[in-house]
């Protein structure tokens, strides 16, 4: 009878592992993910394989099934231990602003023999020679560069010109009279609004001093103290097609970029002259035309942590997703910001996107201090020279990290015991690494843009 009892339990443990499996591979076949759907198919048959065994031999079988719903039960005790056992972190602040002078997209749009040229240079004279050497690439949707496709270039700059033509609507005065509209269904409308345009997440913070870039880098504010800083930050994130990235560095992923920071800043100017229609303040930021760091302001107004890649990590996309922000005074609700030290601890452990990165400008040490808080930074010189080589805006690194997979049962499920059970993190990675590979190869362009 206990045989019998220990056998049945093992009988549901290898079905439904089997199971998981045959999901698995339906999910991953959806995703093209031609490797991971492989492994996954022939561990369903590997489990359903083992059942038959244990089906026909249930009295030699239990030799094999006690010791494996031993290790089983042992595993689990230790993988799924909460997160509120460990000791909680500090939540990093950081001290001081950044001056988008130094940024690169800044110092791309010098050119030399201009008075603007020399001056930055004196200035800043140990950025020189390796400016120098991005400069001496083609540069970024050149044809002369390496991923250069004649569609998808002049398709993505299309995308940055029209979301450029929205930069004389990114400010703006008021209305003269504020519309009465109660502050809690000003609230809801705003949030439900973004929703229905299909944003992922959205937030709103209390903008600090650490929001806002000291000086202006880029077009008529360079060399500007950014001046008036309104009191709320409404932040959003858009998504950014899997495909279209599954093939970064090539000619997609700058396509997709472009679509979304077109997207995004749509959205984001419209939000602001809505506001503004009511008569209070708003200033959008978007694409080329910022006086926030939007992945500040976005994890602070709660839509993720900032990660190894020092990018946006949200939980529902990983860094799979574009940000825009409209500062305003509009009275709208501040959202509690609930620090989540879980997207560190794990980037500590993965370091996939490190490996990834055709120059390594991903740190593969400890954070370091840097304005007063402790993390990590790409070295973005290195990172913006490869960009004019490739042409593109390269985003291997967003491809292969394993919070980027979309957003389904079977990735949500990983997502969410990475979040709230640590010591399942080093094994997350190592699922990760076994299915897609440790440094997984760039898929194709999608064939309607392949040329
Ligand atoms: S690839 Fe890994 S280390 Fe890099 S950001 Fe993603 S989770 Fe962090
Ligand atoms: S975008 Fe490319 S070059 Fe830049 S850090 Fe990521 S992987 Fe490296």
């Amino acid at each position: 009878m206990v045989i019998e009892t220990i056998n049945v339990i093992a009988l549901g443990v290898l079905v439904a592992f089997a199971l998981l499996m045959l999901v698995a591979y339906f999910v991953f076949r959806s995703e093209k993910e031609k490797r991971a759907a492989g492994i996954s198919f022939i561990g369903f048959v590997f489990f359903v394989l083992a059942v038959v065994p244990v089906y026909l031999w249930s009295d030699v079988a239990v030799f094999f099934t006690i010791p494996l719903l031993v290790v089983l039960i042992v595993i689990s005790m230790v993988l799924f231990i909460p997160a509120s056992f460990f000791r909680k972190e500090a939540e990093p602040v950081p001290a001081g602003r950044i001056d988008e002078r130094n940024t690169m997209f800044s110092r791309n749009e010098l050119q030399p023999g201009k008075k603007r040229f020399d001056k930055y240079y004196e200035e800043f004279s140990d950025h020189r020679a390796r400016d120098d050497v991005f400069r001496s690439n083609p540069g970024l949707l050149d044809k002369r560069s390496l991923f250069f496709n004649p569609l998808a270039f002049p398709m993505a700059d299309a995308g940055f010109e029209t979301v450029a033509a929205f930069h004389k609507l990114v400010k703006g005065e008021p209305k003269e009279t504020i519309a009465y509209v109660d502050k809690e269904r000003l609230d809801r409308f705003v949030r439900e609004w973004l929703r229905r345009e299909g944003v992922v997440s959205s937030g709103v913070t209390a903008m600090k001093d650490y929001h806002f870039y000291s000086i202006g880098g880029r077009g008529d504010r360079y060399g500007k103290q950014i001046g008036r800083k309104l009191p709320l930050g409404i932040a959003f994130t858009v998504e950014m097609a899997a495909e279209m990235v599954a093939a970064a560095p090539r000619s997609s992923i700058v396509m997709e970029s472009s679509r979304q920071y077109l997207n995004a800043g749509k959205i984001a100017v419209q939000l602001a002259i809505f506001l503004r229609n009511l008569g209070y303040e708003a200033r959008a930021h978007i694409d080329g035309n910022y006086e926030v760091v939007c992945p500040l302001v976005a994890r602070d107004a709660g839509l993720g942590e900032i990660g190894r890649m020092g990018l946006l990590m949200t939980p529902e996309l990983g860094p799979r997703v574009r940000i825009a922000v409209v500062t305003t005074n509009a009275p709208l609700k501040l959202d509690d910001r609930n620090y989540d030290p879980s997207v560190e601890d794990f980037c500590s452990k993965c370091l996939k996107c490190a490996d990834a990165c055709p120059v390594s400008a991903i740190p593969k040490d400890e954070k370091k201090e840097i304005k007063g808080v402790k993390r990590w930074q790409i070295d973005q010189e290195k990172c913006f020279t490869y960009w004019s080589y490739a042409g593109t805006d390269c985003g291997r690194c967003i491809s292969v990290c394993p919070y980027s997979h979309p957003d389904n049962f079977l990735h949500n499920t990983i997502r969410f015991l990475i979040r709230n059970f640590p010591n399942f993190r080093k094994p997350a990675v190592m699922l990760d690494d076994f299915f897609y590979g440790r440094k997984p190869k760039p898929h194709k362009v999608p064939e309607w843009m392949d040329i």
